[in-house]
């Protein structure tokens, strides 16, 4: 891990990314000129059954951000603070689609917030165009057939793609 000086603006992005999408993106974009750094961490204990390996799912965000140079990419697993913790992150930062996701996002602010008070969640509201698009709809659709093209970064349709044919 490299070192980060005491005073740079660090923020980790925590989620599952299984696997990211177009609305990931554009939050790293726009979280990424906010920071000095940004750190994806992608929650490795998340789920039971996930549609992609924490290894695959580290290769297709790192050649999805490579066009911008602050961000990192990292597994983790455990207690969020103790990965903000360890990186000496000031901020944690998230998305707010719907009302949906403000409820669950305030509650684990505010938990965090007394866990470790030294970092802030910082929320971002997603873009209108990619507002509707969620891990777990892009999972669904490309399980039935569907065409998700137009909703994942091009490294991530690669692999759906690979896998479909792998299947037929
Ligand atoms: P989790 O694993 O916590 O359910 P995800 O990996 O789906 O979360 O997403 C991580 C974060 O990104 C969450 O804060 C979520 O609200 C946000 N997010 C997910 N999809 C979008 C989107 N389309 N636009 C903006 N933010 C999003």
């Amino acid at each position: 891990m490299e070192e980060t000086p005491a005073n740079s603006l660090l923020a980790i992005y925590p989620g599952s990314f299984d696997p990211l999408t177009n609305g990931h993106l554009d939050l790293i974009a726009r979280g990424s000129r906010l920071v000095d750094r940004l750190i994806i961490g992608i929650l490795s204990n998340s789920e039971k059954r996930p549609l992609f390996p924490v290894p695959e799912r580290i290769a297709m965000v790192s050649e999805s951000v490579s066009q911008f140079p602050n961000v990192l990419v990292e597994a983790f697993d455990g207690l969020l603070v103790i990965f903000a913790a360890q990186h000496n992150a000031r901020v944690i930062l998230r998305g707010i689609r719907a009302i949906s996701d403000y409820e669950i996002e305030l509650q684990m602010a505010l938990m965090n917030r007394r866990l470790r008070p030294q970092t802030e969640t910082l929320f971002l509201m997603a873009s209108e165009e990619y507002s509707f698009i969620s891990s777990r709809m892009i999972k669904d659709i490309f399980t039935l057939g569907g065409d998700v093209s137009a909703f994942v970064p091009g490294p991530v349709l690669q692999r759906l793609t690979s896998r479909s044919v792998e299947n037929r």
